[in-house]
């Protein structure tokens, strides 16, 4: 697939964050790799060196000692991208770097673009899209269960499963064509009912992927939950509370700036966006006497789920009562917890709490936490196992599952009116298409570089 073109552009990039570090990685990958590389280092003629090794020595830029390096050589065709590869580990100074690829780049290299190396391990065949996509989400990582997603991804989980599904598609179809070469004889190679029970099994696998794409989003997204309640609920007890046990690193997650109010929360790899939770702390715009003015808060509305806290000691079933019918008009799901309950006995409003059984807690003496942990896990996955093999995160992958679907139906119902097997045929086609779309065995070119440019550069 288009090799030669490639191996004439040989690509170089910084692997490692820009800035000081222990050691700074400089990948460079295609046809002028090793030639390059040994232009810069004397020790031995890399050519002559098995792949997958390791060489120590300096790197001259003619009579200029850059740096003394650790050169991984990786030859082509088993390495990442395919061509030749070559990792130069390098002291972490900016100046060093920024030297040793200046001299890579003046012998015939060029910068490379965001995810270039992905998208030439792609187009050489390493990856199929679904995997190279996985690749940046790996990457984007930030708990275990956005890391597993995207490993069993990488892995070829989803992509398995839609190749074997586009070799179900073509076998039928080739005895449908079969069919058409004989069609003055009026045979039937290809047995229709055998066809609908696979189109059947198909679409269940499909509709569990697509299903699966809710919870990949959880994993993927996080969830957004905001903590109400009427002042001296204890809210910023439990805020705190919460977090003093399971405070997410907010610099290391992608998308939260330091002038976002938000705090975050790791659940058993899951991450809680608590908004706005400078409205707790100072609290201001938490309360809730006027029931009127919930509809208008903006952290409401944002949220997943919604937690509402109130005073054991001091709140009312009818106040309990008007929150919760106000509470239900929101797409989220609620939580209710009653706090306080270290200090008096707790009031159980059996009709009231039919569809809302509280969790009571004491946010002050850190009891009842874990179970509202557990509740909001369990609310956030819906009861979805994160050990299921392949989870969908991708929102193009659920798109493209959502006309897969589709276009199953349409074969299922030609099918069942007993078309002919030309239009039989079109619909095939069709399918087939879009899981080429998926796989990006169909390729258009805008859609990969938008895909790959989402990467990071040296990746
Ligand atoms: P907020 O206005 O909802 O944020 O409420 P605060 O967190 O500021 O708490 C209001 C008062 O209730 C403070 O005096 C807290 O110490 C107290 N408080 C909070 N949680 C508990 C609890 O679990 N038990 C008891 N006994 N007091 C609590």
């Amino acid at each position: 697939m288009g090799d030669q073109l490639l191996w004439e552009d040989t690509i170089v990039a910084l692997a490692t964050p820009p800035g000081i570090s222990a050691i700074g990685v400089i990948r460079i990958s295609g046809k002028k790799a090793i030639d390059i590389m040994n232009q810069l280092y004397h020790a031995k003629d890399l050519h002559t060196q098995a792949t997958h090794t390791l060489h120590v020595g300096f790197l001259r830029d003619n009579n200029i000692k850059l740096d003394e390096v650790v050169i991984s050589l990786f030859k082509n065709p088993g390495s990442y991208t395919g061509e030749d590869i070559i990792e130069i580990s390098c002291h972490g100074s900016s100046f060093i770097q920024q030297q040793v690829i200046k001299a890579i780049l003046e012998r015939g290299a060029r910068m490379a673009k965001p995810g270039e190396f992905t998208q030439r391990a792609f187009l050489n065949g390493k990856l199929d899209l679904t995997q190279a996509e996985a690749v940046g989400d790996l990457i984007a990582s930030n708990t275990a269960a956005s890391r597993n997603a995207a490993i069993n991804n990488i892995r070829g989980g989803f992509s398995d499963i839609l190749k074997e599904l586009r070799e179900q598609l073509i076998q039928f179809s080739s005895l449908i064509e079969l069919e058409l070469d004989f069609s003055e004889e009026d045979v039937e190679f290809a047995d229709r009912s055998k066809f609908i029970a696979m189109i059947k099994s198909a679409q269940k696998v499909v509709n569990q992927l697509s299903a699966s794409f809710e919870l990949g989003n959880v994993i993927k997204n996080g969830v957004n939950v905001a903590i109400i309640g009427k002042p001296n609920a204890g809210k910023s007890t439990l805020l705190n509370t919460l977090l003093n046990d399971d405070r997410a690193i907010v610099s290391d997650i992608a998308g939260t700036t330091r002038d976002t109010i938000e705090e975050i929360l790791n659940i058993n790899g899951i991450l809680f966006r608590l908004i706005d939770t400078a409205g707790i702390r100072e609290h201001s715009n938490d309360s809730i006497e006027n029931m009127g003015v919930l509809k208008s808060y903006e952290k409401i509305k944002q949220a997943d789920i919604i937690v509402y806290v109130f005073d054991v000691l001091t709140n009312t079933s009818d106040e309990l009562e008007k929150i919760l019918s106000e509470l239900k008009k929101e797409n989220a799901k609620i939580i209710l917890v009653g706090n306080k309950s270290d200090a008096g006995d707790v009031k159980t409003w059996h009709s009231l709490f039919q569809l809302f059984s509280p969790v009571y807690i004491s946010a002050k003496n850190n009891t009842g936490i874990e179970e509202l942990k557990t509740t909001l896990f369990d609310l956030a996955v819906s009861h979805k196992s994160l050990s299921e093999n392949v989870i969908i995160t991708n929102a193009r992958h659920y798109e493209y599952l959502h006309h897969l679907d589709g276009s199953l139906s349409e074969i299922l119902s030609g099918l069942e009116k007993n078309i002919s097997g030309d239009l039989l045929s079109t619909d095939i086609n069709r399918c087939l298409l879009y899981l080429g779309e998926l796989t990006g065995q169909i390729t258009n070119e805008d859609r990969l570089d938008y895909i790959f440019s989402k990467f990071c550069i040296g990746k």
